[in-house]
């Protein structure tokens, strides 16, 4: 069994009293937190007992926190350092900026069908909220809640809580179906599967919105206000978003049209150095890498919710590997018609259709060796 945990977003529904009071209680818990962040940067003591002994009653009388709010803030805290430290390797003191506040399950909120109950520093709150995505997670068997982050989002209340469940892990045996996934430019995805198929999504319309989006950064970058700031933020948020969905298009697509249990092949990326190396350089934007391993991710969860498997491989001649005849050469490789012309057999096809291909073929190779090359990475 493995465990997947996805996170439920639900908007609070609220009246001003209860808006206020929400406000006051994150603020504060916020504000116990850079409290504590201090001194946790000062000792480097990440205990949650010995930081409980000093720290609970100033906790308690300064902030006015409840006993478990005040547990909460420590959790919080050493969560973030122990991020810190994994991520920088260096004592990095965080800032808490916004209002929050994290909930434990069953302690600080519960939830039932339509409401959701919150402790705050007046004692407990109860609020409805908008039910309909939170509704088949109400199955305490399949699914557990976790520590929920409440966050106030343009005066909006939104409750993010992870979901844990667990899902059978995949066995190389039952694998029915391998399909090779190139990631791209021209076509954002160019797919061969074990029925000789290939598919292609095209990344024109990706590529245009793209440039368009640059080209308003570029345009806001050299303006320099603090209003063309903003907008540039928001313009970047508002990307982020665009791109997010279509890799959730493109990975729900790519799940939905293979049978459960198929093999998943990616061209491992973390060891190019850049990916955009793969990327021509007019079209080489920062957000392309970023873009091809928000879709990895997504993939690689997708899939797993639907007993598949997805490995990654050393991409090295992936490009350029005769498909046919396993003839390898720079120069079968037209990068500006995309044709890919063996130099030996005369193997055509485009370039794109080919680099799936041997992905695909690689794939062969994981399951027939049935053992792990040290190239292939399982996710
Ligand atoms: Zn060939």
């Amino acid at each position: 069994m493995e465990q997947l945990t996805i996170t439920a977003k639900i908007q609070v529904k609220t009246t001003d009293a209860d808006r206020e009071l929400l406000n006051e209680t994150m603020s504060l818990y916020r504000a116990a937190c850079n409290y504590v962040a201090d001194y946790v940067f000062q000792t480097h003591n990440l205990k949650q007992f010995s930081l409980n002994k000093a720290l609970y009653s100033t906790l308690r009388e300064q902030y006015g926190l409840k006993s478990q709010m005040a547990q909460s803030v420590l959790k919080t805290v050493i969560a973030r350092y122990k991020t810190i430290l994994e991520n920088q390797k260096e004592w990095i003191k965080p800032t808490f900026k916004k209002p929050q506040y994290d909930l434990v399950w069953n302690r600080d909120y519960s939830l039932t069908q339509n409401l959701f109950s919150v402790n705050t520093l007046k004692g407990r709150l109860k609020l409805a909220y908008f039910s309909d995505v939170m509704e088949k997670y109400f199955d305490s068997n399949v699914y557990k809640f976790g520590t929920a982050k409440l966050v106030n989002k343009h005066g909006k209340y939104f409750l993010h809580i992870p979901v844990t469940y667990d899902v059978a892990e995949s066995q190389t045996s039952d694998i029915c179906n391998v399909i090779g996934v190139d990631r791209g430019i021209n076509f954002l995805t160019a797919t061969y599967d074990s029925k000789s198929r290939s598919k292609f999504v095209s990344g024109k319309a990706i590529k245009h919105k793209r440039a368009k989006y640059s080209k308003t950064r570029k345009a806001l970058q050299q303006r320099k206000t603090p209003s063309s700031r903003r907008r540039l933020k928001a313009i970047g948020q508002r990307e982020n978003r665009w791109m997010h969905d279509v890799n959730h298009q493109v990975s729900k697509a790519l799940v939905e049209n293979n049978p459960e249990h198929t093999l998943f092949v990616l061209e491992d990326l973390s060891g190019v150095r850049n990916a955009t190396e793969k990327v021509r350089i007019k079209n080489r934007y920062v957000s392309v890498s970023w873009a091809f391993y928000d879709l990895e991710k997504k993939l690689i969860y997708k899939a797993k919710q639907n007993k598949s498997t997805v490995i990654k491989v050393d991409p090295a001649y992936t490009s350029q590997c005769c498909p046919k005849c396993g003839h390898t050469e720079k120069a079968n490789r037209n990068k500006k018609t995309h044709l890919f012309t063996c130099k030996t057999c005369g193997y055509k096809s485009n370039d794109d259709r080919v680099a799936a291909m041997n992905l695909y073929r690689m794939g062969i190779n994981y399951l027939v060796d049935n053992q792990v090359p040290s190239t292939v990475t399982i996710e």
